[in-house]
């Protein structure tokens, strides 16, 4: 099963994913925690994604879809992968489904974390004095929201025309909100 997570940042995909890897027994796939880990070993991907990561601004697509080619053939995804935040604009959705599509599989379920911009303000707030991230601060973090409204808000729309997207109110308790994902997999998750 394959399941796509998505929502603005701060939206708790990340929250969400580990919970469903315990459920589901699947590898989350991240490319945000991929480029993190790779800035900081300053491996050749790491170099060319560091400036672009930490302005807020959102890593080329080409290079986003190799990373996502390497994770469907590693081994542990040969039964599905919980992509979390992993495709943010309509080259990368068109690319997922065709690398998808060329190994037989297709996303199951499109989650989409709904939740409002005030309350996303505070949640980045409260990790920023946690993980102390630095495309957290306050600069790096409106660049990210208008990258999100502008390029990855569309994304929702082309996976509704789909059939695929699922709508998840993602405010409240994070048991509430790991009930309604499940009940949504359940509904959905064909
Ligand atoms: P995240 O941890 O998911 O907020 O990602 C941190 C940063 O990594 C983003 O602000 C982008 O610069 C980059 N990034 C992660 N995933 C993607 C993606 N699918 N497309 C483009 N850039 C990405």
């Amino acid at each position: 099963m394959d399941i796509l997570l998505m929502g603005p940042p701060g939206a708790g995909k990340g929250t969400q994913a580990t919970l469903l890897c315990d459920a589901l027994g699947l590898p989350t796939f991240a490319t945000g925690n991929l480029l993190r880990d790779a800035v900081r070993r300053g491996t050749p991907l790491g170099q060319q994604a560091k400036a672009v990561m930490e302005s807020g601004q959102l890593v080329s697509d080409d290079i986003i879809l190799g990373v996502i080619r390497d994770e469907l053939d590693a081994p542990a995804a040969a039964n599905g992968v919980i992509f979390d935040g992993v495709v943010r604009t309509i080259p990368q959705a068109e690319g997922m489904e065709r690398l998808l599509a060329e190994r037989g599989r297709r996303l199951n379920a499109v989650l989409f974390f709904d939740v409002p911009d005030a309350e996303i303000l505070g949640r980045i707030e409260r990790r920023r004095g946690i993980e102390g991230r630095a495309d957290d601060d306050p600069a790096a973090v409106a660049i990210r929201l208008q990258s999100y409204r502008e390029q990855t808000a569309p994304v929702l729309a082309w996976y509704e025309q789909r059939g695929t997207l699922v709508r998840i109110p993602a405010v409240g308790p994070v048991d509430d909100i790991a009930t309604r994902v499940r009940r949504a997999l359940a509904e959905h998750g064909s």
